[in-house]
């Protein structure tokens, strides 16, 4: 799958700019939709903030009151995951690791239970499916659980799967569905005026007209070229550091997401853990620091004690592509011919189906969804030009 670009004088109806479950799933939805597109990664394929997601698919255990509209688009993907990941594996023979496990939110001292009691009055207000549990009880669903908690909310439907087995998953059923993906081949800017997008020119200096350009390039959708000024959308990067941890005497440890306001441990259901997360405005930096891992271990195994005999397998540092209203940007821009797929921020692998879908609709019938319109790209348009 590791290719590089070959011009094969044929325009796709497509462009996708950037590899990472975004502009993979676009690419196999619509190459399975009978387009031809062709997928630019200047790097690996899923090799940045993709890669080192945690896969939580959590829109009820992050809601908030101020994010009514990304908590319901969250919860329509959500409900598309289970079906979203048996077409994957039926189409390219590869698991996604989509596990529904449930996820358990903790609190690990006094001021911790009064914030989750609130936490559970805006779910229930909201009509969302949360349980809330005894200690006693939440130690029976996982053992494992330090004897110290003070509460905890059993949310039953947030689920994970495992974002490096879902990319490549996607990267297999894009390229059996007909897509060309292109890794290692950046692209430096979009080919066309600010009356229409054609196409995109490469690094290399290789233009390659296209029907349609979908920008899906994660923190660095904002940087390319030729970006007409009345579609810029700014895109920053979000910095998170995440430690990945394995159980040598195999799974058991934890079955559900365990989270507090502070840490999440996330089972990939082998005796293998994922436990993040920080929340860094630092730009493009992806320094690991000793500070972080130290905290999110130290976060974890107050949680979860048994995290203190695990091996330390991997700490690394990706960059989450936010918008200043952190919500995703999907759909056409007010340029014929460019759409955008980015700013997923803190949900891109739980928003990746319903971006699919809503991209791919968007490209047939020219428009976004109506039930989408809070994503559209139109609405920072006034912002860039002020
Ligand atoms: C620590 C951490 C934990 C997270 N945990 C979760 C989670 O539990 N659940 C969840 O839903 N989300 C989570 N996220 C968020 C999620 O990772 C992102 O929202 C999602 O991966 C964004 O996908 P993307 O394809 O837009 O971006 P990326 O994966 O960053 O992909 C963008 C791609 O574009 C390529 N690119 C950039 N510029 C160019 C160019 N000029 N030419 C060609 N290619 C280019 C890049 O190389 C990159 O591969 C987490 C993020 C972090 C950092």
């Amino acid at each position: 799958m590791d290719l590089a670009y070959k011009d094969d004088k044929q325009s796709p109806d497509l462009a996708v700019v950037g590899g990472g479950v975004i502009g993979l799933a676009i690419a196999w939805r619509a190459a399975q939709a009978g387009m031809k597109v062709t997928l630019f990664e200047r790097g690996e394929l899923g090799g940045e903030a993709s890669n080192v997601a945690a896969g939580m698919l959590a829109p009820v255990a992050e809601a908030s009151l101020a994010e009514q509209e990304i908590l319901a688009l969250g919860r329509q993907s959500a409900a598309l995951w289970p079906e979203f990941a048996r077409q994957l594996s039926a189409s390219c023979g590869l698991d996604s690791s989509f596990q529904e496990c449930g996820t358990l939110m903790v609190a690990t001292d006094r001021d911790q239970a009064v914030a989750l009691d609130r936490e559970f009055v805006l779910r229930q207000s909201l009509s969302l499916p949360v349980q809330r549990l005894r200690p006693s009880q939440a130690r029976q669903l996982e053992p494992g659980l330090a004897p110290s908690i003070h509460a905890a909310l059993n949310i039953p439907g947030d689920h994970t799967v495992d974002p490096r087995a879902l990319t490549a998953a996607l990267s297999a059923a894009a390229a059996d569905a007909g897509a060309k993906l292109a890794s290692n081949t950046a692209v430096a800017g979009l080919l066309g005026s600010a009356d229409a997008i054609t196409g995109v020119t490469l690094a290399s200096g290789e233009e390659v007209s296209a029907g349609a350009v979908v920008v899906a390039a994660g923190s660095w959708s904002g940087q390319l070229e030729g970006i007409p000024a009345q579609a810029k959308i700014p895109v920053r990067p979000v910095k998170g550091q995440i430690l990945r941890l394995r159980d040598p005497a195999g799974p058991g440890l934890a079955t559900r997401v365990l989270r507090t306001d502070e840490v999440y441990v996330v089972p990939r259901g082998d005796g293998r853990y994922v436990v993040g997360a920080t929340m860094e405005e630092l730009g493009f930096d992806t320094t690991v620091t000793a500070g972080a891992v130290y905290e999110l271990l130290r976060a974890a195994a107050e949680l979860l004690p048994g995290v203190w005999e695990l091996e330390l397998q991997e700490a690394s540092a990706g960059l989450r592509p936010s918008t200043p209203d952190n919500a995703p940007v999907i759909g056409p821009s007010l340029v014929p011919g460019l759409h955008w797929a980015t700013g997923h921020h803190r949900n891109g692998i739980l928003l990746t189906p319903i971006t699919a879908d809503l991209l791919l609709a968007a490209l047939q019938s020219g428009e976004l969804a109506d039930s989408a319109s809070a994503f559209t790209a139109k609405r920072f348009a006034s912002t860039v030009l002020a």
